[in-house]
């Protein structure tokens, strides 16, 4: 049975990430917005709190970085357990609501970890854990069809050398380790296709250009070349076995972890939205009454409560999708729910919320249109809203990808 309070254990959690997002986040989020490409520099200093506070085991996986299976957290009276994906997940929707594009920047983090530990083996988890770490899958051929990579991965001695090319890779400049897609062999179809950790300062590994953005502009959003990128033979993630019957199963893991954070971040993103639009209808004199049925409010409040409910209703498949990580449930399906109705749900709460304050809204005294413009990409990257609602479809209907495209 799933409780729907937050878990005592994590209140704590909650309000630090909380602080983090109200005091420091929130304080530089138009410097940064304006100041594309300049690494925010306050975030140094919070790596060393986090450091601390995860040494003293209080901030289990404020962010991306402790996501994985190795929650090892015994289960409750219930039978329930809350480990390391639930923590992540709160983390993440507090420091969202401070600002995305600096948490998608903050050292430490990074999805990339949420790769390591999804296929990771323990030795791995030892070396990389902890570290920054971005994750790179696209390619200028290879988008929302993640099996057409070209990128390979050809094995000399004890290396591995990779050649080809990745674009847009969010933190890839800045993180300290990029899990790589790439394929042992092209002919062997997505079964060949297999992540592996190459070292941000690894000669073979090129930057060609950081990408101008609509949102999240504190993030940096890095291309890059791979020419005889050599890395040990031993930053293989999992298996390197080619096993045709598992397909993409391996790599594809990732995404059960990574799904249910970025909707975590929409939920807070959008929640922040809520919030702020809240504060200035009440200020313009509008009155939200909850026991008024829709047809007896003034129409902003009936809109307005119509959102929050479209709010909740994401978040509940948000924490849904992350606590049967964390109980070792399969929820391929419950990510990509979660993350299809939490995208969708706030980009359009965002862009209400800017209708609704109409002039205020817009202008940027408010953070309200940052916010509609940093949201949108929580729609598309880690699957578009599109493939969200194919690999539904497919799981609802038993089909597989060759059948269902
Ligand atoms: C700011 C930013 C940060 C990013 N960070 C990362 C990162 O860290 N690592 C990384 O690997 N990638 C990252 N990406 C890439 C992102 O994941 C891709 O942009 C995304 O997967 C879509 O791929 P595409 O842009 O090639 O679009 P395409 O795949 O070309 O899709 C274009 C449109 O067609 C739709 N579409 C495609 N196929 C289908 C289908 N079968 N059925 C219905 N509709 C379909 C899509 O939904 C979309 O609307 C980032 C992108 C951005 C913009």
């Amino acid at each position: 049975m799933i409780n729907l309070e937050t878990p005592k254990k994590f209140e704590f959690l909650v309000g630090q990430a909380h602080q983090v997002a109200s005091e420091i986040f929130r304080s530089n989020s138009r410097k940064y917005d304006g100041d594309e490409h300049s690494y925010p520099k306050e975030l140094d200093m919070l790596a060393a709190v986090i450091d601390g506070m995860n040494e003293g085991g209080a901030l289990s996986g404020a962010g991306a970085g402790g996501v994985g299976e190795g929650n090892g957290k015994k289960p409750d009276r219930d039978g329930n357990r809350n480990g390391s994906n639930i923590a992540s997940l709160l983390g993440l929707i507090e420091l969202s609501w401070g600002d995305v594009g600096l948490l998608l920047t903050m050292p430490r983090q990074g999805l990339g970890q949420a790769a390591i530990a999804a296929v990771a083996n323990e030795q791995q988890l030892k070396r990389f854990g902890g570290k920054w770490a971005a994750m790179a899958i696209t390619e200028p051929e290879a988008g929302s069809d993640s099996a057409a990579i070209r990128t390979t991965a050809t094995l000399e001695g004890d290396e591995y050398v990779l050649n080809g090319e990745k674009i847009f890779v969010t933190a890839g400049d800045r993180a300290e380790l990029i899990v790589v897609w790439a394929t042992l062999d092209r002919k062997q179809g997505r079964a060949a296709i297999k992540s592996f950790v190459v070292e941000r300062d690894n000669a073979g590994l090129i930057l060609e250009r950081l990408e101008h953005k609509l949102g999240i502009r504190a993030s940096d959003t890095a291309d890059f070349r791979l020419e005889n990128c050599r890395i040990p033979k031993d930053n293989l993630l999992g298996s390197p076995e080619i096993e045709p019957k598992r397909g993409f199963a391996g790599v594809m893991q990732t995404f059960d972890n990574t799904r249910p954070l970025v909707a975590g971040m929409a939920i807070g993103v959008s929640r922040a939205c809520l919030e702020r639009t809240r504060e200035l209808l009440t200020e313009a004199g509008v009155e939200i009454d909850y026991d008024l049925p829709p047809h007896a409010q003034v129409a902003a409040a009936s809109e307005f409560i119509a959102m929050e409910s479209d709010w909740e209703a994401a978040r509940l498949l948000t924490m849904q999708a992350a606590w049967m990580a964390d109980n070792k449930k399969p929820n391929s399906l419950q990510a990509s729910m979660a993350k299809a109705k939490a995208g969708r749900t706030a980009t359009d709460i965002a862009l209400r919320c800017v209708a609704l304050c109409g002039s205020i809204g817009y202008g940027e005294r408010e953070l309200l249109e940052k916010w509609a413009r940093d949201v949108k990409i929580l729609d598309l990257f880690e699957g578009t809203q599109q493939i969200q609602l194919l690999i539904v479809a497919r799981q609802l209907l038993g089909k597989t990808s060759a059948e269902l495209k």
